[in-house]
């Protein structure tokens, strides 16, 4: 796989695709340049970030590949609104050395940015709006919220301004979009006044964690994420697990004292306990967490985490695995109240299906209603399913398999599932979970006929619903 023409995603690498021509533009000319070669060669694009979208979103079989991470300048900042206008390649890290380098307002204030992914970093702000990601806050919408203006480049390579004002229709569509509409060449991202946190550690069930929103001032307690027991041998398994949230401080962190904080190599052997002993991990999980209780850090850099690179790789050599496996995700989403029962029930199918959970979290996210597909339509518990799979025709089955069970399950209680994971869902599935995703469809036909932007992701869906 040395072959530059060979890419994939990097997380399942399940996601194998040969491409007929890999581009690095830097600047929105060479992106208006490529999308006018690809017109006269009648070529389609495919666009890629970070590449962790893992249902074939970023890539198209024999078709050009736009590789953005190299457009990633930092344009503008406006001090006093708190915006900051960037190259959609950006990744995570730089965007927010950027912003810790600006100067404080006036008044002192500080900005930095709202939200991010959790359990990655070098992700793109580009591939961020595509799939309109959600982070840890424990009231924020999606990623939608924190946009105030893009420009996208789309099939007739004409640069164009979006926003809620400007070519609206755009806006709403290229966000959460998947790439289909155009390039996201430069973003104006809404930041939030960079403010010290004190993390607060508790082992909770599911009813205490859906009640934080309306018992916990929000105001103030700004992030959280539960992570929830992986023993399937345990009653707690789904049930109980680490609630660590970040709530407003006055002090802000000693950057002169040594946090406690976790290494690669430490998450490297939490990864592969998890594989072996899913009893001990959680113990040795919670105890970290519970042991980090008090510690402060800064609202924006604590959303940072560490993700070894191909870890999977190393654990198979590890245990001496017979075939390459990695982990393949899945998020459901199910209005609050039901979120016990679903949990109860996915505990059963799970054990019943005999598919180890690597690690699961739990966030709340608030109502889009501001994207043409939204999947946020209601505000959900959001639960990520991290399950190991082996690469053989029997192990993927059991995998897709078993995510469009837990699929079944959430719309049982009117849920939905995140699109940007695999593209094993039914027909009947997208239609239930996702209302709109045939009027998606139409508005790709509409706004680019000749697909000059695809992947195989939708390239798939588009011969789903041919009909
Ligand atoms: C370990 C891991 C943790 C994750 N955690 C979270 C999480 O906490 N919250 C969450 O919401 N998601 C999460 N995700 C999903 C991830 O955030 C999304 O898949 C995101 O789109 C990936 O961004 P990327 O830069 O890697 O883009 P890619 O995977 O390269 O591309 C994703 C999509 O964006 C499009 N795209 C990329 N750049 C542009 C551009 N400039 N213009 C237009 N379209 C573009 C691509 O065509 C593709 O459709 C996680 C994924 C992994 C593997």
């Amino acid at each position: 796989m040395a072959d530059a023409l060979w890419v994939n995603d990097l997380h399942s690498a399940l996601n194998a695709t040969r491409v007929a021509r890999v581009l690095q533009p830097v600047g929105r000319e060479q992106i208006c340049a490529i999308v006018r070669e690809a017109r006269a060669a009648g070529a389609s694009l495919a666009l890629s970030g970070g590449r962790h979208a893992m249902g074939g979103q970023q890539f198209a079989t024999d078709q050009w590949l736009l590789d953005l991470r190299a457009h990633a300048a930092v344009h503008a900042f406006d001090a006093e609104r708190g915006l900051i206008t960037v190259d959609a390649g950006i990744q995570w890290p730089a965007l927010m050395a950027a912003c810790a380098s600006l100067p404080a307002r006036p008044d002192g204030l500080r900005w930095g940015i709202r939200q991010k992914q959790t359990g990655a970093d070098r992700l793109t702000l580009g591939g961020s709006l595509a799939a309109n990601i959600h982070g840890r806050g424990l009231r924020l919408p999606p990623i939608v919220g924190d946009v105030e203006a893009f420009t996208l480049i789309g099939p007739d390579a004409v640069a164009r301004r979006c926003s809620r004002d400007e070519n609206a229709d755009l806006f709403a569509l290229a966000i959460g979009g998947y790439g289909l509409f155009g390039v996201i060449a430069d973003v104006t991202l809404r930041l939030a006044p960079r403010v010290p946190v004190r993390r607060s550690v508790e082992i909770l069930t599911l009813d205490e964690l859906v009640r934080v929103p309306a018992e916990r001032d929000t105001s103030d307690w700004l992030f959280g994420d539960f992570q929830y027991s992986i023993d399937e041998r345990s009653p707690d398994f789904l049930h109980r697990g680490v609630f660590s949230a970040y709530r407003r401080c006055e002090e802000p962190p000693d950057e002169t004292e040594p946090q406690k904080q976790l290494h690669e190599a430490d998450w490297v052997d939490l990864l592969a306990l998890a594989h072996t002993d899913r009893a001990k991990v959680f113990d040795v999980y919670s105890g970290y967490y519970l042991s980090t209780h008090g510690q402060r850090y800064w609202s924006d850099t604590h959303q940072l985490s560490i993700y070894p690179d191909d870890y999977h790789a190393a654990l198979d050599r590890r245990f001496g695995s017979p075939c390459r496996c990695s982990e393949m995700i899945s998020e459901l989403y199910v209005p609050r109240p039901a979120l016990g029962e679903f949990m109860g029930r996915a505990a059963e199918l799970l054990r019943g299906a005999g598919v180890p959970v690597i690690y699961g979290t739990i966030r709340l996210i608030e109502r889009d209603t501001e994207t043409f597909l939204a999947w946020a339509r209601e505000p959900w518990a959001c639960v990520i399913f991290n399950l190991h799979c082996e690469h053989t025709p029997a192990g993927l089955q059991q995998a897709a398999k078993t995510f469009r069970a837990l699929i079944d399950l959430a719309l049982v209680f009117g849920g939905s599932y995140y699109l940007t994971y695999h593209r094993w869902a039914t027909r009947a599935q997208i239609e239930a979970a996702h209302p709109r995703f045939r009027a998606f469809l139409e508005q790709k036909k509409t706004h680019d006929p000749e697909d000059r932007f695809t992947s195989d992701w939708y390239r798939h869906h588009r011969d789903l619903f041919a009909d």
